[in-house]
């Protein structure tokens, strides 16, 4: 044997689960495909927004938050009605219980922190049992992606440096050993050296085979969301066809390998048609991975056209409901949509997903991150309007218009905005409205979060003081799988049949977080990592009862 566990993957879920199996006393490998310089996976250039429940950042806010509340939340939401859906389920409950008891207490033990402003994302707009957040819970690690692996990086480091872990960079397991009946290892090719730096591709030259044997093999290889063909293949009917062109959210490495492979041996693999990608992508204009895109987490002012230039129908307002407004999009017959909006707008409501987007609060720095607060953009969101190509800038209406049609072909019929930006514009003037979204933007400025920092005051798109017209183009972007490998709450892996496959256990993405698709359809946002998190826990701690 080489191990007592070999984990396969180095993203947060497998650091997490060899963090503590090395402290439970275990031996332990990792194999992973990347060079060392991508150690965390995606974790890294995640924003580091976490689900938190009735946490004494919400309670300063004034927010009124509870198990109950959240659970109620995450039902609708999620919308289980599959009979595959009993682990999912199981492990949804889990999860809500977790991220509303012990949670932040385990990680702040770990050193984490978190930015005082919980942000709102997915604010559904339903009614109450519908999907969406009934409150703001979307809480910011201070120091966002590379904030949430330090602690456990520094674990597994450390296990590392006292001989209890060893890691196999440039790995690529293609095979899970199964000896009857028992998954007893993996096999697969060692890649050739690369000196790829963090997220970028790397070479798939092999240098020659591996094979390397435990008494359990723990899967934690991520989502698809790298990989656009398995995205169409799994493409579900009720979000339309699959767009032609998508721009991709996560690193090329999120290849979905690994669920073919743990299927060959043996592994249920649930709800793959269940994803999560998002509406509001713009291209890179410094991309650091094949056709990167960046997702802006929008406040809720902004309007939302069409290709065409006709508003999207309410409640499919920025940062409502993802799916919904994907669901939608693809109906209209065209992959891409407009966000036409005010500097004033984006100067306050624009956020960018993304470590690397988020300098100041990825580097600490209070000073700048409480910049956010006074009047100007972030600079990264500075840098996508002098340079991104997604983003058009004009005085008069009919000057964007002309520009968005030069820009996507001769689509968007300037009457047909002009009546869209107008209408809006003349139910500002009051407190209340008819128009639906105009309220919500009233209702979001009652949270202190969302006035500080989130939310534009109301004012007409066409203000002359409102800093000048912006369009935005939005594409379709790529990010998570909410299906995957089917475990029981220890994380064993199940097979068709419903009974665990001996040996092989799976956490975080591509487990679907854990169940095979702990979100269901939809999720409330910021419950990925933690899903990494806890999944990477529970399954490490399956193993330890077992071996
Ligand atoms: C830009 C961005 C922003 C995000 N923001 C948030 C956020 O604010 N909140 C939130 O909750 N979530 C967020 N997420 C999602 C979250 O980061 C991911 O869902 C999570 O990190 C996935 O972790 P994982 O360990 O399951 O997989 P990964 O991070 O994908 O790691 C899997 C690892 O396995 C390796 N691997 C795969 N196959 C093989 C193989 N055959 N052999 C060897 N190695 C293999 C891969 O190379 C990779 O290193 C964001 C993601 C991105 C990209």
């Amino acid at each position: 044997m080489d191990a007592d566990v070999i984990v396969v993957g180095a993203g947060l879920s497998g650091l997490v689960a060899a963090a503590e199996l090395a402290e439970a006393g275990k031996q332990v490998v990792v194999v992973e495909q990347e060079p060392e310089a991508s150690l965390g996976g995606q974790a890294y250039w995640s924003f580091g927004g976490l689900f938190l429940v009735d946490s004494p950042e919400q309670r300063r806010l004034g927010i009124r938050d509870s198990a109950d509340l959240a659970w109620q939340d995450w039902h609708g939401t999620a919308g289980f009605d599959r009979p595959e859906d009993y682990w999912p389920e199981k492990w949804a409950r889990a999860y809500v219980e977790f991220a509303a008891g012990e949670k932040r207490s385990w990680l702040r033990e770990r050193g984490m922190k978190f930015f005082p402003v919980v942000g709102w994302a997915e604010r559904g707009g339903y009614d109450a049992e519908g999907p969406g957040n009934s409150v703001p819970r979307f809480h910011i690690v201070w120091g966002t992606g590379p904030g949430v692996l330090e602690p456990f990086v520094r674990r597994v480091k450390q296990a590392a440096h006292d001989g209890r872990m060893r890691f196999y960079f440039r790995h690529r397991v293609d095979e899970l050993i199964v000896d009857a009946g028992f998954v007893t290892g993996v096999r697969g090719t060692r890649l050739e050296p690369s000196e790829a730096g963090r997220g970028q591709p790397s070479s798939r030259t092999s240098s020659g085979a591996f094979e390397l044997s435990a008494q359990a093999v723990l899967v934690t290889s991520g989502g698809i969301g790298g990989n656009h063909e398995l995205v169409r293949a799994n493409w579900p009917e009720r979000l339309g066809a699959p767009p032609e062109h998508m721009i991709t959210g996560v690193p090329a490495h999120v290849d979905g390998r690994m669920l073919g492979i743990s299927k060959l041996a043996g592994a249920h693999v649930i709800n793959e048609d269940r994803m999560w990608h998002y509406v509001e992508g713009i291209k890179n204009h410094s991309p650091v991975w094949p056709e990167h895109g960046i997702r802006i987490l929008p406040g809720p002012s902004s309007l939302w056209l069409d290709a065409t230039g006709k508003r999207l129908p309410g409640p499919l307002y920025p940062g409502f409901d993802t799916l919904g407004t994907l669901a939608h999009l693809r109906q209209t017959g065209h992959d891409h949509s407009w966000f036409i909006t005010t500097t004033k707008i984006v100067e306050k409501e624009f956020a960018l997903s993304g470590s690397e987007q988020n300098p100041d609060l990825t580097g600490r720095n209070l000073k700048s991150t409480l910049g956010r607060a006074l009047p100007g953009p972030t600079a990264p969101v500075q840098a996508f309007l002098d340079r991104g190509e997604d983003f058009l800038r004009a005085d008069t209406l009919p000057e964007l218009v002309g520009k968005m049609n030069a820009l996507a072909g001769d689509l968007v019929d300037p009457a047909r905005v002009e009546a869209e930006v107008t209408g809006r514009d003349r139910e500002i003037a009051n407190g209340f409205s008819k128009d639906a979204q105009v309220t919500a933007i009233h209702g979001a400025r009652h949270y202190i979060g969302d006035r500080l920092i989130r939310v534009a005051r109301p004012h007409r798109l066409l203000d002359p003081k409102a800093g000048g017209l912006i369009a935005v183009r939005l594409h379709v972007i790529t990010r998570k799988t909410l299906g995957g490998v089917e475990t029981d709450l220890d994380g064993r892996v199940l097979t068709p049949s419903g009974d665990p496959l001996p040996g092989l256990y799976a956490a975080g993405e591509v487990a679907g977080f854990g169940g095979g698709g702990m979100h269901g359809y939809r999720s409330l946002e910021g419950t990925f990592l933690g899903g990494c998190i806890f999944s990477g826990r529970q399954a490490a701690r399956g193993i330890v009862r077992q071996l």
